[in-house]
């Protein structure tokens, strides 16, 4: 995160600005940032005298993408990933924020461990983390963590990812208590009895593979105990990584009603079934994890209709040894941060399942009217925060070239459209590949 804003104005001149938080699409306009806050978005405007310009033909000028929902491991296990390696590879992907869940070690739920993300988070000087608490001590689900001590040192969120978190009382309790400070209570919904010792998704690939799986309705049964439970309390439960088509009849319900429920996608569910699995490849284990054809299907209709909200993508670095195990024993979860852009274009954008202003809304305007961060926004006096990305660039994953110390993704030779080209934060860019030819 930079402190301090750039002091030089910064010009990103000729680009397609796309700010859909004011319904906003110039195609060749010009976005002029000055003293870390964006003075101008829109159509062509003087070039300050001591202006840096960037030229943005044929780019789109976008509002700064935020993930709500990635994994950076310190502490604990910085040998997998840091602060400052997954703020640099969340750069490179075009995200000038990301929120870091609890799971550490040990894990975030007390001040004293926020305010290390908070300062590990400034001395990286690349994109801007927001620490997420744990909702209970030591994520064991018995005893709450003090929200208001993690808000007042900087947490924007409270979530026991990793976990689901168990007990209904404790979850109800977790709403009201996050009520008080405004902040969503994020939840990873599984219901432990069903899913235990699921390696896949429950269906015939699971049969034919001999692996035990985890039916729909591990996710769906939690997923609706929280919208009820936020029904019931007027807390707001933002649901992590919903995979089923099942999952999104409920949000729906619980958003006809009113309920504070909210919900993100990952790439990887919306673009892998769990036919990626086949010939055991750990690269696929995630949880949840993929499923069908139909629940894709329904997941891309509703990432389309807003009935899931965000796009995150539950970036979760890996070490190498550990995702070379027997699949039933790997750990769950792939990289996503430098992949996600390009995931979506490839697999909603270009076959027309979304816009490029429902892909910015998705990915950068969204995310900070949920978690209300800073952000998503390219009104005069936001943050300038600023992605820059060629909507056309056809680029080949080679995860040798990640800025994550992460290599575990199920994308490792796929051709992709999309790629940030500038990431900017406060003003000043913090990734810069414009000299890279396609
Ligand atoms: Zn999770
Ligand atoms: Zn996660």
């Amino acid at each position: 995160m930079s402190d301090a804003p750039e002091a030089r104005p910064l010009l990103l001149a000729g680009g397609r600005v796309l700010d859909p938080s004011q319904g906003l699409d110039v195609a060749a306009g010009d976005v002029l940032l000055v003293g870390g806050r964006v003075e101008h978005a829109g159509e062509r405007v003087g070039r300050p005298d001591d202006a840096t310009v960037v030229d943005c033909a044929g780019l789109v000028v976008s509002p700064g993408f935020i993930d709500v929902h990635c994994h950076l491991r310190e502490p604990g296990r910085e040998d997998v990933e840091t602060i400052a390696t997954g703020a640099r590879a969340a750069a490179a992907g075009g995200f000038t924020a990301v929120c870091a869940m609890p799971n550490t070690d040990p894990v975030t739920d007390n001040q004293a461990a926020v305010g290390f993300i908070v300062r590990q988070a400034q001395r990286a000087a690349a994109s801007r983390v927001y620490p997420v608490g744990a909702i209970t001590l030591g994520q064991r689900g018995e005893t709450l963590a003090e929200f208001g001590e993690m808000v007042g040192a900087g947490a924007v969120a409270v979530s026991d990812d990793g976990k689901p978190v168990v007990s209904a009382h404790i979850m109800r309790t977790a709403l009201e208590y996050a009520r008080t400070f405004g902040i969503p209570v994020a939840n990873h919904c599984e219901e432990p009895t069903l899913a235990h010792g699921g390696a896949m998704n429950e269906g015939a690939v699971s049969m034919r593979l001999g692996l035990k799986g985890i039916p729909s309705e591990a996710e769906e049964i939690m997923a609706i105990r929280d919208i009820l439970l936020a029904r019931r309390t007027g807390g707001h439960v933002h649901l992590c990584h919903m995979s089923t088509a099942g999952s999104v009849d409920l949000i729906r319900w619980g958003k006809a009603r009113g309920i504070r429920v909210t919900a993100e996608v990952c790439p990887h569910h919306l673009s892998l079934t769990e036919d990626a699995v086949e010939g055991y490849q750990t690269n696929a284990k995630m949880n949840p994890p993929l499923r069908t054809a139909a629940d894709v299907e329904a997941l891309q209709a509703a990432v389309r209709d807003g009935t899931i909200d965000v796009v995150a993508t539950d970036h979760a670095p890996h070490h190498y040894d550990e995702k070379e195990r027997e699949f039933a024993d790997a750990p769950n979860g792939i990289v996503g941060l430098e992949t996600a852009l390009g995931v979506i274009v490839t697999w909603l954008v270009a076959p027309g399942v979304l816009s490029y202003a429902q892909l910015v809304d998705r990915m950068a305007c969204a995310p900070a009217r949920v978690f209300g961060l800073p952000g998503g926004t390219l009104r005069r006096g936001a943050p300038a925060d600023v992605t820059v990305f060629d909507p056309e660039r056809r680029w080949t994953v080679d995860p040798a070239t990640f800025r994550s110390k992460g290599r575990n993704t199920p994308y490792a030779g796929r051709t992709l459209q999309g790629r940030a080209v500038a990431t900017v934060v406060a003003g000043g860019i913090v990734y810069d590949d414009r000299s890279t030819p396609a």
